[in-house]
């Protein structure tokens, strides 16, 4: 993945530090550079770490707490009890510890994130060497990190001086939606990221019902309201998208305003189908996302994220020749890139970007033979066959397994904390 799509064969890539400083076919690469470490992997597809703009990493530790429902028994039975019960610090620690190495795995190497103790999340992708887009979430009620919106301003402006210029982490306020939040909470958002120059995070026209209710109160879609508040006035992470008509996309490309696609989610929710071919042919650029794991997705698996793009836009469409293969591969590096606004630094493989890479076996049953190499990322590959991973560099996977973080303790906290929300549920 390159500005110019193009296929290596036999290829290899050189970093140096943090970065790549050569990508060519093995041969080139053998004669410019003298490797002090090296590793061959001749059954494999070198590509750029997967960018995941959408999730709820801490939410992992939520997985599965409650299906097949509708959002809004979903949210207000078991989601926001549960969360009033159960969010603390430390379970945010654990619990993206636990997404962070789910995502890792499968290959992923950026996410963008939405939830409480932000500052938790921040040290969790740290740990594990991921980098990330966090958005401290904002709302109009009380909520795990914060009794009001206005501790939840200073709440995130603390976390954004905190993680301001670190090497992984892009700080961020997160408020939730138009419907969770007061006019003035999202201008003061919009003025908060203005001032620290980082994006701002928001669900946009995740459902039906968000869009007729504001349609009826407001006499406007969402997007249009975001618009006429100014909170589109720089740069913005817009996760959804299902029920933008004509004019939102005029507005969201107008501003640079970049979506979140979330296939999984929107189809599990039933909240719609997104216009991803329209968004992509008014030029508004459009990355993937798992969003959950609770309920409204319930893993991290951008392969599978990828697969279910595809094949959404062709089955609401009965057009089996939208959004082909490759342009898929796109929206899961370089363009989630550019919608998580890293593009300058990420999402391709190319001399001066940051080494963020993983590897693809290509040596099993469902990997061969071969004759598209766009085909078999997006319709027969999986998250598990994903076999080393680096970010900036580091290597996190080798071989399929972790290097940061120690999965056994990981996962026996993961089952302790499970244990405990079922019980507080009673
Ligand atoms: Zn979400």
């Amino acid at each position: 993945m390159d500005a110019r799509h193009r296929l290596i064969h036999d290829g290899a890539v050189a970093v140096r530090g943090e970065r790549i400083v050569g990508v060519g076919t093995r041969a080139e690469i053998d004669s410019r550079f003298q490797a002090a470490h090296r590793l061959d992997r001749p059954n494999a597809l070198i590509m750029p770490g997967l960018v995941n703009t959408h999730a709820h990493a801490a939410m992992s530790l939520l997985r599965g707490i409650a299906d097949d429902m509708k959002l809004q028994d979903w949210l207000q039975k078991f989601i926001f009890p549960a969360e009033a019960k159960n969010v603390t610090p430390d379970f945010v620690l654990w619990g993206t510890r636990l997404a962070c190495l789910e995502m890792m795995l499968s290959g992923t190497t950026t996410f963008v994130d939405m939830y409480y103790f932000e500052d938790r999340v921040a040290q969790a992708a740290k740990e594990a060497g991921m980098r990330g887009v966090l958005g401290e979430t904002i709302l109009k009620f009380k909520s795990p990190d914060s009794a009001t919106p206005h501790d939840a301003l200073e709440l995130t402006e603390k976390f954004i001086k905190q993680y301001k210029g670190d090497p992984l982490i892009v700080p961020a306020p997160a408020p939730h939606a138009i419907y969770t939040n007061d006019d003035a909470d999202l201008r003061a958002a919009r003025k908060l990221a203005d001032h620290y120059g980082v994006p701002l995070l928001i669900h946009v026209s995740e459902t039906k019902t968000e869009n007729d209710d504001a349609l009826r109160v407001r006499g406007m879609t969402p997007t249009r309201l975001l618009d006429v508040l100014g909170v589109l006035d720089g740069p913005t992470i817009a996760a959804h998208g299902v029920w933008l008509d004509d004019g939102d996309i005029k507005i969201l490309k107008a501003h640079g305003v970049g979506v979140a696609h979330c296939p999984s989610s929107n189809m599990k929710l039933a909240s719609g189908v997104a216009p991803v071919v329209k968004l992509l042919a008014a030029g508004v650029p459009v990355g993937l996302g798992t969003d959950g794991p609770a309920g409204s997705n319930n893993d991290f698996d951008l392969m599978e994220e990828m697969n279910l793009a595809a094949n959404l836009q062709k089955v609401a469409s009965g057009d089996p020749t939208l959004l082909p293969a490759e342009q898929v591969v796109a929206l899961a590096t370089i363009e989630g890139a550019r919608v998580a606004g890293l593009v300058k630094e990420i999402g391709s493989l190319e001399p001066g970007k940051r080494a963020d890479l993983i590897t693809v076996r290509l040596d099993r049953p469902h990997a061969v033979p071969l004759y598209n190499i766009y085909s078999q990322v997006v319709y027969a590959l999986k998250g598990s066959d994903i076999e080393d991973v680096a970010v900036n560099g580091r290597p996190l996977v080798r071989d399929g397994k972790p290097l940061t973080l120690d999965p056994a303790l990981v996962m026996s906290k993961a089952k302790e904390y499970g244990a405990k929300v079922a019980g507080s549920l009673h």
